[in-house]
């Protein structure tokens, strides 16, 4: 549907449940992928070797978003090889689920590192490459629980409310160079992000999504690739729901 061909992607998690859809999708549109991974080795191992067809076109790093000395590598390896980047997704996120009064400081804050901090980290390195070619698209992955809520889910509500926060204020002050910076907010979809949460409990969510399932990462990455596309040169700030009519 869409062709990337030439276009160099960046995509955070990409080893895994959507962010590896995601991937994929970009690579049969022709695309470069750099892909980043946080620490399962071998699930990245897997993916690359599932993707030698590519011909080299996947390159998948390790590197903690939350931790800016780390990404700074990655962007040192990438600007190696190329000058500039064209697309940013920042897919990687994380749950550690507990209702407030019995939560820490550390579930807090890692929650808020690696979904927040690590999308700030990313999106400032690709911000000031994207704004040498005066062209580029951020997609940021949050979630309807930044809107909705979700008890038992304060820090990554908070961490997926600021992705909106910064996506809205960061496709301000870019918006003259041609950048545009959308979030995708996927509703329930079936990755091992949400496979520790009690099947009965999956029933009840699915019975309140109107369209009576949940998403599939395809679906997902459909709404990603359209945004990343030149089609979608007119949209940006905007969080384009994949809910199922949640
Ligand atoms: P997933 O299957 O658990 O995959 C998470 C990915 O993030 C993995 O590739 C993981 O790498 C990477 N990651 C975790 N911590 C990282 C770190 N510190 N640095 C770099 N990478 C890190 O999750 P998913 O379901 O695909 O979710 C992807 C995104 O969609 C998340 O932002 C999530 O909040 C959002 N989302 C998901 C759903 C859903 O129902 N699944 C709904 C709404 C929003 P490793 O494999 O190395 O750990």
């Amino acid at each position: 549907m869409y062709d990337f061909t030439g276009q160099k992607v960046v995509i955070t998690g990409a080893s895994r449940g959507i962010g590896k859809e995601i991937t994929l999708a970009f690579l049969e549109c022709g695309a470069t992928v750099f892909g980043i991974y946080g620490g399962n080795t071998n699930a990245a191992e897997t993916f690359q070797a599932e993707c030698l067809h590519f011909s080299g076109k996947l390159q998948l790093y390790q590197c903690d978003v939350s931790d800016e000395n780390q990404v700074t590598n990655f962007y040192k390896k990438l600007e190696n090889q190329f000058d500039t980047i064209d697309i940013l997704v920042n897919n990687a996120g994380i749950r550690q689920d507990k209702l407030l009064v019995l939560m820490d400081q550390e579930s807090w804050q890692k929650v808020i590192d690696i979904n927040l901090t690590g999308t700030f980290n990313m999106c400032r390195h690709a911000v000031l490459l994207m704004l040498k070619q005066k062209y580029g698209r951020i997609i940021n992955i949050t979630s309807p629980v930044a809107t909705l809520g979700f008890a038992g889910q304060t820090n990554y509500g908070a961490s997926k409310a600021g992705q909106i926060g910064l996506t809205r204020s960061l496709c301000k002050e870019v918006a003259r160079k041609k950048i545009t910076v959308n979030c995708v907010s996927p509703g329930f979809i079936e990755t091992e992000l949400i496979e520790d949460l009690d099947p009965e409990l999956l029933k009840q969510y699915k019975k309140n999504v109107p369209m009576r399932r949940f998403g599939t990462v395809t679906e997902v990455a459909n709404a990603v690739l359209f945004l990343a596309s030149k089609n979608a040169a007119y949209i940006s700030g905007t969080v384009l729901d994949v809910n199922g009519g949640l």
